[in-house]
């Protein structure tokens, strides 16, 4: 009997661990994109290193340098001679996708000018500072106080301090509360609707944005954004295009009786609210848990898509995620190659070449090669269930911020016509 029952425990046990590195296995060979890190398939949670929050000072210097706000990135930060310092950041975990993210602010009790050089652990320096000195209004360092060296992966900076605090940021900080901030100042519009559709990782509210002018039997379109925390770019892109579908023009009103738009700006907010390079609280990177959805923030998103689309999925007309990356670029799903003619790769195509139409000077860089349906991601997941035109409008790290806004507002304005255009 004992030996029996020894003999069931050890099966059950081979069951279980057998069956659940079996599960691993195969989601290690989900395959992601060619320049993913290894490993950023594998979804299930991950440690993370937490920076620690603190305000260093130099008393031979009076210069403090502080990471004690939401968004910050500083995880060391020494004195090399009298003028020179040294910023050291390092990811959340590793390996990772080289998104350097950087932000902390410096402060001295008089007037002085420092030589600063950033220096990277897992990773290189990626995003032209921004300051600001009231951490609302940005610019980017002027070219002449700042040296990419790109044989070390380091930065050299040259910043005028003063008694009042300079934030030294990898991009603009626009964190949950300016969402929220944003989505109230929209909330003025009675066809507006704000509500939760749950928490993330660590408890932070995810938001969603409804925009319906009451219609019965409205077709879909879906927008998400910032997976990945340091991509603000595509955040202003997301608001622009955002603002554009509920501004007073014919077209949006038209576009507003026959289509109801779901918003999630904000993913990820605690990656973003922690200073993360690309994870969220769980170390994984959520574009690549489409497949597994491991985390809860994409099952949250995945949940309520469905959800809206309930049984009609045919209804989706259009999806579309905003990311960022060096340049700006619009991954499309390729061409089914077994159809003569594929209804949402001409829907795409239809919807880039207007954006062209409207802006003649404006390189559109596409790129289909991606894609292979496949990916763990969240455009390749929505093309897949809804066989709708799906995208990942990707924004530069450094596109003039005036362009974006522009380029993404027409794109909304081109979106819209070409989905008036199509029969219900
Ligand atoms: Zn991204």
């Amino acid at each position: 009997m004992r030996s029996l029952s020894l003999h069931l425990i050890t099966t059950i046990l081979f069951l279980i661990f057998g069956c659940s590195s079996t599960k691993e296995t195969s989601q290690e060979e989900i395959k992601g994109l060619p320049y993913d890190p290894p490993g950023s398939t594998v979804t299930t949670n991950k440690t993370i290193y937490s920076q620690h929050k603190r305000t260093f000072l130099f008393s031979g210097s009076k210069l403090y340098v502080s990471n004690e706000f939401p968004g910050s990135r500083l995880n060391d930060f020494y004195q090399e001679d009298d003028s020179t310092f040294i910023a050291v950041i390092e990811p959340e975990n590793s390996p990772i996708n080289n998104s350097a993210w950087y932000s902390f602010k410096i402060w001295s009790e008089m007037d002085r000018e420092i030589n600063l050089k950033i220096l990277y652990k897992d990773g290189s320096h990626r995003y032209i500072p921004k300051l600001s000195y009231d951490g609302n209004n940005w610019r980017p360092i002027d070219t002449n106080y700042y040296f990419n060296d790109t044989s070390k992966g380091i930065a050299n900076l040259k910043l005028k301090i003063k008694p009042t605090s300079l934030w030294v940021s990898a991009q603009e900080l626009f964190l949950s509360d300016d969402y929220e901030s944003w989505i109230d100042e929209l909330m003025t519009k009675s066809f507006l609707k704000k509500s939760v559709i749950g928490e993330s990782a660590k408890g932070r509210a995810i938001n969603k944005i409804e925009i319906n002018e009451e219609n019965k039997d409205p077709d879909l379109v879906f927008i998400i954004g910032r997976q990945h925390p340091p991509e603000v770019t595509g955040a202003f892109a997301l608001k622009s295009f955002v603002e554009k579908l509920i501004d007073d023009s014919e077209l949006s009103k038209n576009f507003r009786k026959r289509f109801r738009v779901i918003v999630i700006p904000l993913v990820n907010p605690d990656g973003v609210d922690e200073g993360h390079w690309r994870h969220n609280s769980n170390g994984v990177d959520l574009n690549r848990d489409w497949f597994a959805f491991n985390q809860p923030e994409t099952r949250l998103v995945r949940d309520e898509l469905l959800k809206t689309a309930g049984q009609s999925q045919s209804k989706v007309k259009f999806f579309v995620d905003f990311h960022s990356t060096q340049q700006d670029v619009f991954y499309i799903i390729a061409k089914d190659s077994s159809l003569d003619f594929d209804p949402t790769y001409e829907t795409t195509k239809s919807w880039l070449n207007r954006t062209h139409e409207i802006f003649p000077d404006y390189k559109l860089n596409v790129d289909e090669s991606l894609n292979d349906y496949n990916a763990p991601t969240s455009d390749d997941w929505a093309y897949n269930v809804f066989n709708a035109p799906a995208l990942t409008y990707e924004i530069g790290d450094e596109t003039d911020r005036a362009l974006i806004r522009k380029i993404c507002s027409g794109a909304a304005e081109a979106m819209m016509e070409i989905l008036l255009k199509a029969k219900k």
